[in-house]
């Protein structure tokens, strides 16, 4: 940041910010000048939800050999700050599988009955072709839509310990069937809506895009995979089994805030910083919420 000086003379001067609110002598005339004072800095954000949401650094530990995704959620020295949970329902799952897998069936051999119909009938040749396309292809589609329809939702609790008595933060999966949007809500300690969190799954193919929005549809931050080239290799190396990471840079209003790393440990263990995030202009519960989101199979 620079002072902008004038000077009786007509003479104007960009000085360091060191010399704010200082008398010098104009270079051009020598007459006596007084630098204008710095503005005073912008506020730091006051941040709700308690002094557990107070900080930067958010450590995320995976608890594994549990069917259910849980987390310890740690500060950089590993004291617990609060425990997350995503149930993975999956007795329900694999009921939605089957779910999908009888929808294509019925799909696949009813299409194979009308078509019979259709050829004795003598209908055109271009619409029996169209229709055996769609009885061959398209029953993989309806495998896949049905058993997407049928899973269930997959919320996320953010509990004060992992004795599960307080709940700090909820976020729910709005949609059942994100075919182009995923959307999610975060959820205050008292139950109320705080943010929507989404992702639209058409700009998402080489390069990850998740927006948290206020309720009103303001944008507040995105966080967006860190490298492009690293994106597609992700994409088509499967991760290479998990050694390519998938980090994230989080961006606000004001450049960039924050980042979302795995640590390179024989543990999933990811990192939530938004050290760079100096005014706290990003609501700690909201990023800790897609931190969450992100690692437990939204993200990766
Ligand atoms: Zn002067």
């Amino acid at each position: 940041m620079t002072v902008r000086t004038a000077c009786a003379c007509g003479a104007t001067y960009d000085l360091k910010d060191e010399y704010a609110g200082q008398r010098l002598a104009c270079p051009r005339c020598g007459a006596a000048v007084e630098a204008p004072a710095l503005p005073p800095p912008p506020p730091v954000r006051q941040q709700e939800g308690g002094p557990v949401f107070e900080r930067d650094l958010f450590l995320l530990d995976q608890r594994h050999l549990a069917v259910d995704e849980k987390y310890s959620i740690t500060d950089g020295g590993g004291a617990p700050l609060l425990f997350a949970e995503r149930p993975a329902r999956a007795i329900l799952k694999s009921l939605a599988i089957v779910g999908g897998l009888l929808a294509g069936l019925l799909n696949y051999f009813l299409g194979l009955l009308l078509l019979g119909a259709a050829k004795d009938a003598g209908l055109p040749f271009p619409l029996l072709f169209a229709a055996a396309v769609w009885i061959r292809y398209g029953s993989l589609f309806v495998v896949v839509v049905a058993a997407m329809a049928l899973s269930p939702k997959r919320h996320i609790t953010v509990y004060r310990d992992d004795k599960r008595a307080e709940i700090v933060l909820t976020v729910t999966q709005d949609y059942r069937l994100p075919l182009l949007t995923a959307l999610y809500t975060v959820y205050g300690a008292d139950g109320a809506p705080l943010a929507k969190l989404y992702k639209k799954r058409l700009r998402n193919i080489f390069r990850k895009r998740w927006y948290c929005a206020s309720l009103s549809g303001e944008l507040l931050f995105m966080a967006r995979e860190d490298s492009l080239i690293l994106s597609i290799l992700r994409r088509f190396l499967l991760g290479f089994f998990g050694l390519l990471r998938t980090n994230y840079v989080i961006y606000g209003r004001a450049g960039v805030a924050g980042e979302f790393n795995r640590r390179f440990t024989m543990l999933d263990r990811y990192v939530l910083d938004l050290g760079a995030d100096r005014l706290r202009s990003i609501d700690r519960r909201h990023a800790l919420a897609l931190g969450i989101l992100l690692d437990t199979g939204e993200g990766r």
